[in-house]
């Protein structure tokens, strides 16, 4: 059976943001009140007293867009001093990034993943919901702060929509020629955006990489991260390609994770809510940290079922859930 060690942590439901396959236009979205996330000291009384007992030791911090969470730096003190643990990343957006790096890493985060989807600032702008903004510098800029400041490895991540950045592949894979950078390809998947998926469809890993290799050619790099990317170099290159292909090749067997929502629920599949748990109200209402933690190996224990579920119904599905609300 899989080590199942990785929480995703979702710090916040909101975004400043409104990324067109993670909060479409018209999708309805209630956001969480300030009382209904998990506060800074649930979190940790979860992670002390339940996940880490249990064997988590990985952590990702997501959101939402957490850099928007309030006293993030103390937090991640928090999280990153606790002696077991054994990783500490964040996947954000990089609006807010640059001014916040510098404090971010000496408090003990050391890898990121950044969200960028274009280099040309006008489809930058229209993805990720901020027409007339131009927002892409600062978001560049955070990279380059990142950069500066030693995350390593800086992970890029781009989702790819057919005919809106499609264009784009081969000059975003080559930020990787000359940078010890990790530009990661994700399959686009219909969650919460139906309409736009419905509209435009979604490519496959394979074809990105047939894109890619008819230019410079492939080679597999033996790093693997933590999660399911296939990585590859272009050939002399510093940095690496990494493919995430959930909707083409299913990984649920080898899944190694679980989310935990911003206000305190625990699920076991990104696609299914099969046995989630509400760790918020359980520990809100007085019940004992060691039973939350029977109930959260149990939830280990059926994981394996609900995985071959998932795997057998596919991610073709539409759902009406947004990554946003998930945490990706
Ligand atoms: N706001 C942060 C960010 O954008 O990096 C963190 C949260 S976001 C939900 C986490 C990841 O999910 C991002 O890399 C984003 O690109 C990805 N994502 C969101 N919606 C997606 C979709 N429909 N298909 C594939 N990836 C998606
Ligand atoms: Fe916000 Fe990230 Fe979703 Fe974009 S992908 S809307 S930045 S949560």
């Amino acid at each position: 059976m899989n080590q199942v060690d990785y929480l995703r942590i979702s710090l916040i439901d909101r975004c400043n943001f409104r990324c067109q396959y993670c909060m479409p236009e018209g999708a309805e979205l209630d956001y969480l009140l300030r009382q209904q996330l998990l506060t800074d000291e649930e979190l940790l009384t979860l992670l002390n007293e339940v996940f880490i007992p249990v064997g988590f030791t990985r952590f990702r911090l997501t959101g939402g867009e957490p850099l928007l969470r309030p006293r993030l730096v103390e937090l991640v003190r928090a999280i990153a001093s606790l002696p077991q643990t054994q990783d500490l990343s964040m996947t954000t957006n990089g609006f807010l990034l640059a001014p916040m790096a510098q404090n971010l890493y000496d408090a003990g985060l050391r890898r990121i993943n950044i969200s960028l989807d274009s280099l040309d600032s006008e489809i930058f702008d229209n993805i990720s919901g901020n027409r007339g903004r131009s927002r892409w510098q600062q978001v560049w800029d955070g990279i380059l702060a990142a950069h500066r400041v030693g995350f390593d490895p800086l992970k890029l991540n781009v989702v790819v929509i057919p005919g809106v950045n499609d264009h784009e592949i081969l000059d975003l894979a080559a930020l990787t020629i000359d940078r010890q950078w990790h530009v990661r390809f994700i399959e686009f998947m219909p969650i919460g955006n139906g309409d736009l998926f419905g509209d435009r469809g979604w490519l496959s890993s394979a074809e990105l990489r047939q894109r890619i290799s008819d230019r410079w050619g492939l080679t597999e790099s033996a790093i693997r991260g933590n999660g399911p990317a296939d990585v590859f170099k272009i050939p002399g290159a510093k940095g690496t390609l990494g493919f995430i292909s959930q909707m083409s090749e299913c990984f649920c067997d080898r899944c190694n994770r679980m989310r935990l929502s911003a206000d305190g629920w625990l699920r076991p599949c990104l696609l299914n809510e099969t046995g989630q748990i509400d760790l918020k109200t359980a520990l809100r209402s007085g019940v004992d940290p060691a039973e939350l933690r029977t109930q959260v190996q149990d939830l280990l224990q059926i994981k394996p079922e609900i995985n071959y579920k998932q795997r057998n119904s596919g991610t073709t599905g539409i759902y009406t859930r947004t990554m946003s609300q998930i945490g990706g």
